[in-house]
């Protein structure tokens, strides 16, 4: 067979088994040999009886004492049992529903048995044991590797498409990492590296080619990325020939930090130097980026150009709108708002004078990215809260007009190496000083028995004059799941019973986007006490009279998500206060909110989130943008990934172009094109 072969041709898979396996994305053999194992059980090594360790998956060679004996226990439950003994001792094995394997176990003769080991008083049972002939060598005496499965799919079906797979892939099969990455790299080639993923000879050949198979995936996205920045930094940037922000600085009520001062000339001087601008602003929550983002909407407005600020919520839109369109709008800068739930007509109005000019600086969600709005003159593109946008969308927005400069603006922080991924195409500037004034949040990680202080603790703030935040991880009691998580209704009404005097307000996911935009103006207004609400106020939201953030359920959210709620107060004069419930959910869990009280150091919480959930789970459910991996794991492989990101440097600081490695280009070209990025070109 070949590799460009439908895999429903290999014997024994048919039609049905074919679809399963279209399921784990195997259509042709060629997709099975990139189908990687999981992981492997090394049935290698034989124990002796007497050495086996309670709980964990061995092989031993047996020899069967007397025949199996099935007992009957209930409907659809048969238990066989059967003694085995090896020169160091017996043991006895038991086959749950299968008497007719255990039937074939002959009295006398040897077997090599493999299964889970487990403690029952003071003897060991082996329980489902596999089980053939000594010698066989299929299910024992190697390495088996262990392969995503699907709902009536068995490994024994991966395997005989994978051993098709294998014999088909030819020994000169065309490699396309580069000789010279790979010497300096010590990877096999990768026909070898393949035949010893599938099926290795020993431990070692596995981690070798794993090795290999990881650095050649963060390899191909180093050099799209890196591919990606040259293209933009190829072309020019719109030209703004007038730079000069005296004016703006006047016009604000506060002088900018020296980090915003940092941020905003880094993007001056790419601009002045005839570069389209590609930069993200790191920042913690609060530091101050949207004034960043404002300096240059000004600019490229007074230079008679347009901007577009995305922002990834309606609320957060209107938010920047608000804070945005008075202060542009006394430097004589026109400002217009685009978001989904705007009626048809309103719509039209703004779409026209964006297209017609009459709109400087347009602020939205990713509704500006409709096919329907075109501008008179793009220049400028601001993306806030990137991680929640695709690069594709990126690219997108900046196609809106001609050598667009981008600015991306992002409160998570992101680990440094993770960074260099996701941010590949970006030059990055760092926000790292938080405005005059602020003091540090006071955070407290507690259990359910400290519910009444924490709700007259509530009541203090109002009394005080402070407001405050709940948040919950459901909307409402029809969500409310086994485990007893709080919704944001059953804890409003709640509230509501305990401190009937104060205002309190709900606002979740389902409440519609006007009665929303009310709520949140009358809670910036003062004139609500305590907002409950669901994640809808995660990011950017700005209160600054808002002085404690209650969590509720805190070991449902990620470390990440958690400091960026944490960053809602804080944000005024006053003393704030931050209180995670979920401490007394076991030890995980308080080990993770104690991260949060101990640090206020976005970047060093980041990296624990990392580490504690994987890359899958720091971005949620939302995508990265990146191409899915199949084997490499951003938060695990960061040294492999920096040599792969060095080597890609090194390759297309000398062919730009990948003109000497077409197999590699083609290669880039095909990922980068799978995730819909078109517009790359
Ligand atoms: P983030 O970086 O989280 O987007 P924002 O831009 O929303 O932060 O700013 C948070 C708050 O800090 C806003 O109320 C903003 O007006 C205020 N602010 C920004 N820069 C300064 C500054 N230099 N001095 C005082 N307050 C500032
Ligand atoms: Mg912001």
């Amino acid at each position: 067979m070949r590799l460009a072969d439908d895999a429903r041709f290999v014997r024994g898979i048919g039609p049905k088994k074919a679809e399963l396996l279209q399921k784990i994305g195997i259509t042709t053999l060629e997709d099975a040999v990139q189908c990687y194992p999981r992981g492997y059980e090394d049935r290698t090594e034989i124990t002796p009886i007497c050495d086996l360790i309670d709980g964990e998956k061995q092989c031993i060679h047996a020899v069967v004492g007397a025949a199996p004996q099935t007992a009957h226990i209930r409907r659809g439950m048969d238990i066989t049992r059967c003694k085995v003994y090896d020169e160091s001792g017996t043991l006895a094995l038991r086959f749950f529903n299968n008497r007719y394997a255990a039937a074939a176990l002959e009295t006398g003769a040897e077997y090599a048995f493999y299964g889970r080991v487990q403690r029952e008083g003071r003897s060991m049972v082996m329980l489902s044991p596999e089980f053939e002939p000594v010698g066989a060598g299929e299910k024992t005496g190697r390495i088996l590797p262990v392969y995503p499965l699907t709902a009536g799919l068995h490994q024994k079906d991966v395997y005989r498409v994978t051993d098709a797979a294998l014999a088909a892939v030819p020994a000169d099969y065309p490699d396309f990492l580069p000789e010279s990455v790979r010497e300096a790299q010590q990877l096999p080639p990768l026909s070898r590296a393949l035949h010893s993923i599938h099926r290795p000879q020993d431990m070692a050949q596995a981690q070798q080619a794993r090795r290999r198979i990881v650095f050649e995936e963060l390899f191909l996205l180093s050099c799209g990325m890196r591919r990606l920045r040259e293209r933009r930094s190829g072309s020019c940037g719109a030209q703004l020939r007038d730079l000069s922000l005296h004016a703006f600085y006047r016009a604000l009520p506060f002088s900018l930090t020296s980090a915003q001062q940092r941020a905003i000339e880094a993007c001056t001087l790419d601009i002045a130097a005839g570069r389209p601008l590609s930069r993200l602003i790191q920042g913690d929550v609060g530091s101050g980026k949207t004034m960043v983002a404002a300096a240059l909407c000004y600019l490229a407005a007074k230079n008679g150009r347009q901007a577009v600020i995305m922002a990834p919520t309606e609320l957060l839109a209107r938010q920047h709108m608000q804070t945005l369109e008075p202060l542009l709008c006394k430097l004589g800068v026109s400002c217009g708002l685009l978001v989904g739930s705007m009626g048809v007509k309103q719509k039209r109005e703004t779409t026209q004078a964006v297209e017609s000019g009459d709109i400087s600086v347009v602020i939205g969600t990713h509704a500006v990215l409709s096919e329907t709005v075109q501008f008179h003159d793009l220049a400028l593109a601001v993306v806030d809260e990137q991680h929640r946008f695709g690069v594709s969308q990126r690219a997108t927005l900046t196609a809106k007009g001609e050598n667009v400069h981008l600015l991306v603006m992002s409160a998570t922080p992101i680990p440094r190496t993770l960074a260099l991924l996701i941010y590949g195409d970006l030059d990055v500037s760092i926000i790292d000083e938080l405005p005059p004034g602020r003091q540090k949040i006071k955070t407290y990680a507690v259990g359910e028995n400290m519910r009444q202080r924490i709700d007259a603790f509530i009541d203090k703030q109002c009394a005080e004059g402070g407001q405050v935040y709940v948040v919950c991880p459901l909307v409402g009691d029809s969500e409310t799941d086994e485990t007893g998580r709080n919704s944001a209704e059953h804890t409003a009404e709640r509230l509501a019973g305990v401190l009937p005097h104060r205002r309190i307000a709900l606002v979740h996911g389902r409440t519609k986007a006007a009665e929303k935009e009310q709520i949140m103006a009358d809670f910036a207004a003062g004139d609500i006490d305590i907002l409950v609400s669901t994640t809808v106020i995660e990011v950017g939201v700005n209160v600054p009279n808002a002085t404690l953030m209650v969590v509720e359920d805190g070991d449902c959210f990620g470390l990440s998500q958690l400091h960026q709620l944490r960053g809602r107060v804080g944000r005024g004069k006053r003393q704030s206060y931050c209180v995670f419930y979920g401490a007394d959910r076991g030890k995980d869990a308080r080990e993770r909110l104690r991260t949060l009280v101990q640090t206020s150091d976005g970047f060093a919480i980041a990296q624990k989130d990392l580490e504690m959930r994987g890359a899958g789970d720091f971005f949620g459910t939302r995508q990265h943008g990146l191409p899915p991996m199949k084997l490499a794991d951003l938060a695990g492989d960061t040294r492999l990934l920096e040599q792969a990101k060095r080597e890609a440097d090194r390759l297309i600081d000398r062919d730009p172009q990948l003109e000497t490695e077409p197999l590699l280009r083609a290669r880039v070209d095909k990922l980068f094109a799978q995730y819909g990025a078109g517009s790359f070109n």
